[in-house]
């Protein structure tokens, strides 16, 4: 971990202050024509920022109170994929509305029968003259229920071994037979959804790469997915931090019982570990290094810390913390991450998948029979 970010005078922190003076309060859309939304893509919509670049826009937005566009499905795996892939229809069509998010994407990968195992997916799609008819059923669709479009990978090949056959698609919410049911999550929240398909007719034109080769790009969303997921924050980044909760009980005077003093002691330790693996990531793309093991490492550890993070948090409120909130039904942030944190380490590839990775890839071990 050897790296320092450049003085306050740099020329790239002073473009972008200048950039704040004049845009004090930035619409989501200027935000996203600045190139600041993620700026390592390439322009009109990124700046094809470097690591170090791209660490002095975080700093400076920060300091100048400006929050990117939120659409964490759209930006973070929609957008890669189709920039990867896209034609320049779909680049021209799809990308600025997306970092404006003006428009909310959706994945729609998961099935009843398929979710580690996601290529055993059944979702079928036919060719009809300039059309291709869906008919299916997709699970866990995290808002479903807001989004414009989803992210949607489909069998077009029943033929075809289980990898191949597959194809990627980008598909609009409100297409004629997509029917969206809700899931309500133990939180007592609704963000899933069930989606079913009943003779959707997707113009040929929304088809991400070539067909037949949507497996591929389902790994490159999935990529993108894992590294955003082990990103910052107990809670995929949705929530406060273990330092955070450290604080809190500082101020409230802080713990005279040994046993807690050890679990926050042994918190403290594992954030301060996941820190460091962050930044030796951070250290090895600023040297131009492809990361190692530690960012696949670093999705485990993160969320297993979640949990810990947010059963402590519950636990330290004593007796209280065996209600879900108050009277009035509002609940604080910690009893919502308790029982959210439990999806941690089951979204993005369970623990277990992840872990059958890691032997494979970085210790060399056989292969998942499974996964074959
Ligand atoms: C918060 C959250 C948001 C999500 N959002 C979306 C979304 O927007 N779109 C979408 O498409 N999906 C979404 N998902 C679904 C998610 O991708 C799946 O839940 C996940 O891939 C696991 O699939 P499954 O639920 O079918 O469990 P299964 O695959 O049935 O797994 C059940 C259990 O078996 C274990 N297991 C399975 N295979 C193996 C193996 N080979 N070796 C060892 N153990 C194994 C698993 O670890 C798990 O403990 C979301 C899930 C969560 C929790």
């Amino acid at each position: 971990m050897d790296f320092e970010l450049p003085p306050d005078d740099d020329p790239r922190r002073l473009a972008v202050r200048s950039w704040i003076a004049e845009n004090p309060k930035p619409t989501n859309r200027q935000i996203a024509e600045s190139g600041y939304v993620v700026p390592h893509w390439p322009a009109p919509w990124g700046l094809d920022a470097d690591p170090i670049h791209q660490l002095i826009i975080d700093d400076e937005l920060k300091a100048g109170g400006i929050r990117r566009p939120s659409n964490q499905i759209g930006i973070g795996w929609a957008g890669p994929t189709i920039l990867h892939a896209g034609t320049q229809e779909q680049k021209d069509r799809y990308l600025f509305p997306l970092l404006a998010a003006e428009e909310i994407w959706c994945q729609l990968f998961s099935e009843p029968e398929a979710g580690s195992d996601l290529a055993a997916l059944r979702t079928k799609a036919v060719l009809d003259g300039d059309e291709w008819v869906v008919n299916g059923q997709k699970i866990w669709t995290s808002m479903g229920h807001i989004s414009q479009f989803g992210i949607l990978i489909a069998r077009t090949d029943p033929e075809a071994a289980k990898h191949n056959g597959i194809t990627y698609f980008i598909c609009p919410m409100d297409l004629p037979g997509i029917e969206i049911r809700p899931i309500v999550e133990m939180t007592g929240d609704h963000n899933f959804n069930e989606v079913f398909f009943t003779d959707v007719r997707i113009p040929a034109a929304n088809v991400v790469g070539e067909v037949n080769n949507g497996w591929s790009l389902a790994k490159v969303t999935l990529g993108n997915e894992r590294v955003s997921l082990s990103s910052g924050g107990v809670l995929w980044g949705l929530g406060p931090t273990a330092f955070d909760l450290l604080d809190k009980v500082r101020a409230e005077g802080g713990c005279d019982d040994p046993l807690v003093r050890q679990r926050l002691a042994e918190l403290h330790t594992e954030a301060t570990l996941l820190d460091l693996i962050r930044f030796r990531t951070i250290s090895a793309r600023i040297k131009g290094e492809q990361p190692g093991p530690e960012a696949s490492i670093r999705k485990i550890l993160a969320d297993e810390h979640g949990q810990h993070a947010m059963a402590l948090a519950k636990d330290l409120k004593g007796a209280e913390g065996m209600l879900f909130g108050d009277m009035t039904g509002a609940r604080d942030t910690w009893d919502f991450g308790y029982l959210f944190s439990i999806a941690l380490t089951i979204g993005g590839g369970t623990g277990e998948v992840q872990r059958n990775i890691l032997g494979e890839r970085v210790l060399g071990l056989p292969a998942d029979p499974v996964s074959k």
